[in-house]
C-alpha cells in the first residue's frame, strides 16, 4: 500500500510517498480502508520534529474509511462499517491499524470525508467551548486565527452558546469566512493592535476567555485582553512556542492559564463517544457547518503541508488516496 513517511524530521521534503507493507490488525484493533484523511496543523509539529516520535513514521492522525478486517476481541466494530477517527499515528496511508475503541461510527448516509474533516478539529471546539472554559451566554471570548480549521468551528460553537465573538484574521478573504461563520468583530492581526481594539470595544472590561492557538506573537496581548478571572487557553503555537512565563501576569487579574490538548478531553470511550456524537450530529443536521475548503491527492501530501503552514489554506484540508 501507499502511505506519506518520514524517516528524518524538517521541511515538507522529506515527506515521502512510497510503498510500505500492509499492517496487520492485532488484538483490539481494525484495519480501516482510509478514503480520506485529516490534515491537521499538528501534522506540522510532527514533520518538523516539534512534536518528538519514532522514526520512520507515517503521518497523519485523522481518517475515516472502511473497516476491512479486525483483530482478536473486538466488539462494536465489524468489517464493513464505515468509520471515523483521529488521535491515532499513521493516517497518511491508503490503509490503517486503528485500536477498535476510537473508532466512531459515522452516521448513516454522511460520506467519510466528512468524518475525516470533522474530528479532530470538531471535537477540539468542542472541548474548548464547553469544557476548558465553557462559555455562558453573554460572555465575549477571542478566537485567534478564525478563518482555519478549528477557528471556523469554534466560531460558531461559542455563537450557539451565546458568547460575543471577536476573531483574528491575517486577511480580507478570511475576516469574510469568520465573519460569516458568525464572529461579530473580526480584527486583523496584521495591520491593527487587536488588545488595543478589544479594549476599544470592551470599554476596557476585558474578556472572559481567550482561544489562542497562534502562541509565540499573540499570548502577550492575548493575556492583556481579560478580565479579571478570565481564562488563557493556549492550545497551540502555529507561530512559535511562547517562551517561558512569569506566573506574576497572572495576578493582574486572577487569571486562570491552561495548555489543553484533545486526548485529555477524550480519554475516555464515553467522553470520546459523547464529543463525536455532537460534532456529527450537528453537522448531520446543519447546526454545524463544515468547510473542506482543499482536496489533496495523498501523494500530495507535501503540498497541502506548504499551503497550510504557509497560511494560505483557509477550513479544513484533507487528503484522498492517489
Ligand atoms: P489552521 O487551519 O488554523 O491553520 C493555522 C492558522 O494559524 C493559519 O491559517 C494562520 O491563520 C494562523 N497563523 C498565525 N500565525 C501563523 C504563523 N506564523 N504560521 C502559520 N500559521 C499562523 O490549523 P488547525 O485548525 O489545524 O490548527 C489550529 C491550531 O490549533 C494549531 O496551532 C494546532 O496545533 C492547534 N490545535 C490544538 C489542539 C489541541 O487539542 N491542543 C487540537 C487541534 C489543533 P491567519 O492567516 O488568519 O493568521
Amino acid at each position: 500500500m501507499k502511505a506519506v513517511q518520514i524517516t528524518q524530521f524538517g521541511g515538507p521534503e522529506v515527506m515521502q510517498y512510497k510503498d510500505v507493507p500492509t499492517p496487520t490488525p492485532g488484538k483490539g484493533e481494525a484495519l480501516v480502508q482510509i478514503q480520506a484523511s485529516g490534515v491537521n496543523y499538528t501534522d506540522i509539529y510532527s514533520r518538523a520534529g516539534v512534536n518528538p516520535g519514532p522514526l520512520p513514521r507515517t503521518l497523519g492522525v485523522e481518517g475515516a474509511g472502511v473497516v476491512m478486517a479486525i483483530g482478536s476481541d473486538v466488539t462494536g466494530v465489524k468489517r464493513g462499517d464505515v468509520v471515523a477517527y483521529c488521535s491515532v499515528g499513521g493516517s497518511y496511508a491508503e490503509q490503517a491499524v486503528v485500536p477498535a475503541n476510537r473508532l466512531i461510527a459515522m452516521p448513516k448516509g454522511m460520506d467519510a470525508k466528512i468524518g475525516a474533516a470533522a474530528m479532530l478539529q470538531g471535537m477540539t471546539a468542542h472541548y474548548l467551548c464547553h469544557s476548558t472554559y465553557r462559555v455562558q451566554r453573554g460572555d465575549k471570548v477571542l478566537i485567534h486565527a478564525g478563518a482555519g480549521g478549528v477557528g471556523l468551528l469554534l466560531i460558531q460553537m461559542v455563537k450557539a452558546l451565546g458568547g460575543y465573538v471577536f476573531s483574528t484574521v491575517s486577511t480580507d478573504a478570511k475576516a469574510k469566512l469568520a465573519q460569516q461563520a458568525g464572529a461579530d468583530q473580526v480584527i486583523n492581526y496584521t495591520t491593527q493592535d487587536f488588545a488595543q481594539e478589544i479594549k476599544t470595544a470592551t470599554k476596557g472590561a476585558g474578556l472572559q476567555a481567550v482561544y489562542d492557538a497562534v502562541g509565540k506573537t499573540t499570548f502577550d496581548k492575548s493575556v492583556a485582553c481579560l478580565a479579571p478571572r478570565g481564562y488563557m487557553v493556549l492550545y497551540g503555537q502555529a507561530s512559535g512556542p511562547v517562551p517561558p512565563v512569569d506566573m506574576r501576569l497572572l495576578g493582574n487579574g486572577s487569571l486562570f492559564l491552561t495548555r489543553p490538548g484533545l486526548g485529555h478531553y477524550t480519554a475516555s470511550r464515553q467522553e470520546l463517544e459523547q464529543r463525536a456524537g455532537d460534532v456529527l450530529n450537528w453537522i448531520q443536521s446543519g447546526k454545524l457547518k463544515l468547510r473542506v475548503e482543499h482536496v489533496f491527492p495523498l501523494s500530495k501530501a507535501a503540498e497541502a503541508h506548504k499551503q497550510l503552514e504557509s497560511r494560505a489554506t483557509t477550513g479544513k484540508v484533507i487528503l484522498v488516496p492517489g
